[in-house]
């Protein structure tokens, strides 16, 4: 049997260098500068943010790089390492909405999308550029690869057109950062098509390193929560199932749909205006819709609960147990109430809490992506080992293991 396969961030000197060798093949000059924008991991807080709840992701040292020069017409040109596809050209006055006449389709619509969603705003007479990424988020594995290429570009953006909203890198969370991620979100959901809440980006662009982001939905305010796994003793093990999913397909769609119709039954806002938890109950007929609040409702409250646990201090002795105890019930939650695991994500938790992870849970979207456990460094080789034989056992695709630890947001790689 096969060693456990590890997805390793790169050393961003290295990530900066395969963008600029991915610009330089396909454009045969050198770009004016890199950019970069890392994926994220939801701790807890799942499918909420659609309803105004809390949410605490971390920036994962795992990250897209974006290689970019501006042009002087208003044409752009599109590049992935990461993707067979040959260069998109595009021309910014071209670019439009899902079905619209300037649909673009495809990858690059992550990319063009927050170029026309800044435009939107800031006017159609910026220059066109031309752009090559190199990424590894791994893709479709809930660890938000979209929202780090979108971010990447975002921040490109924000100094080649000369916008400024992004500041200092080093303290990320300000209401620059947050309008900018509101161009990135549009891209996903208006360009890409894919209704996701808001979570990826503002993650991406605002995490500080060591910490998470305690972010609220309602309004994307957020506060730094400190998270230091080593001092704490512990590490963050990521499960990638490599089950792959889709965001723009029905499930995630129908998911909103409920927590929407629900809502519009129990006269609120959003989910998050709820107070009445009991009187919610009696009052929606239907069970399916019963299930989806109660995920929604309680989801919120073990969010809240595990930001006071990091507030109160390190995650050992009892509050390690009350961390257990949340990662796990989110998880139950999220497969009994909210219907969004899948067999792989179910295997990879039961297995990872066989073996004695501090908690373990799926994260991001879920029907596939990946899972995780928060795991003390002596048993992160036995949990990978059990998970790795649990999927061999019965005849699935190998998954993937990746150790993350609270990074850095977006920024400009090289000056
Ligand atoms: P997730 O964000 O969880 O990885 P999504 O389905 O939201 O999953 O986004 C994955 C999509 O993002 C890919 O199918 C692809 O279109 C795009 N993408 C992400 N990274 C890259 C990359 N390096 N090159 C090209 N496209 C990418
Ligand atoms: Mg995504």
């Amino acid at each position: 049997m096969s060693a456990p396969l590890f997805v390793r961030a790169a050393v961003p000197t290295d990530g900066v260098q395969h963008a600029r060798e991915t610009f330089r093949q396909a454009f045969g000059s050198d770009a004016t500068g890199v950019w970069s924008a890392p994926g994220r991991l939801n701790i807890i807080g799942e499918h909420v943010d659609y309803s105004g709840g809390p949410c605490l992701p971390i920036a994962l040292p795992h990250r897209a790089y974006l290689a970019l020069s501006a042009r002087t017409d208003r044409k752009i040109r599109l590049v992935s390492a990461q993707s067979q596809a040959a260069v998109t050209l595009l021309d910014l006055d071209d670019i439009g909405p899902k079905r619209s006449a300037g649909e673009v389709s495809g990858w690059s619509a992550y990319l063009a999308g927050v170029a026309w969603a800044l435009e939107e705003e800031y006017g159609r007479d910026h220059p066109g550029f031309d752009a090559a990424l190199w990424s590894c988020v791994p893709q479709g594995g809930g660890l938000s690869s979209s929202a780090a290429i979108e971010c990447s570009l975002a921040v490109a953006l924000d100094e080649v057109w000369g916008i400024g909203l992004a500041g200092s890198s080093a303290s990320p969370n300000g209401p620059g950062r947050t309008h900018l991620a509101h161009f990135a979100i549009r891209a996903e959901n208006e360009v890409a098509g894919a209704r996701t809440g808001g979570l990826d980006q503002n993650a991406s662009l605002r995490c500080r390193q060591g910490h998470a982001l305690a972010l609220d939905c309602r309004d994307f305010s957020a506060r730094d929560v400190p998270f230091d796994l080593a001092a704490d003793g512990l590490e963050i093990l990521i499960i990638d199932t490599q089950v792959s999913h889709s965001l723009a397909d029905g499930h995630y769609a129908a998911r909103r749909a409920d927590c929407e119709e629900a809502a519009r039954i129990l006269g609120v806002h959003q989910l998050v205006d709820v107070d009445d938890v009991e009187a919610a109950m009696r009052a929606l007929d239907s069970q399916r819709l019963r299930r989806r609040v109660r995920h929604v409702l309680s989801e919120i409250a073990r969010t809240r609960a595990f930001g006071d646990l990091l507030d109160a201090g390190a995650l050992t002795g009892t509050r390690r147990d009350v961390a257990r105890l949340l990662l796990d019930d989110s998880h139950d939650s999220l497969r009994d109430d909210f219907e969004v695991s899948c067999p792989q994500l179910d295997v990879a938790v039961d297995t990872a809490r066989a073996v004695g992870a501090y908690g373990s849970r799926m994260t991001g979207g879920g029907f596939g992506g990946s899972a995780f456990a928060l795991v003390t460094p002596e048993i992160t080789q036995s949990v990978t080992r059990a998970v790795a034989d649990a999927y061999d056992a019965r005849g699935w695709h190998s998954p993937r293991f990746i150790q993350a630890r609270p990074s850095g947001p977006a920024a400009r790689e090289d000056e």
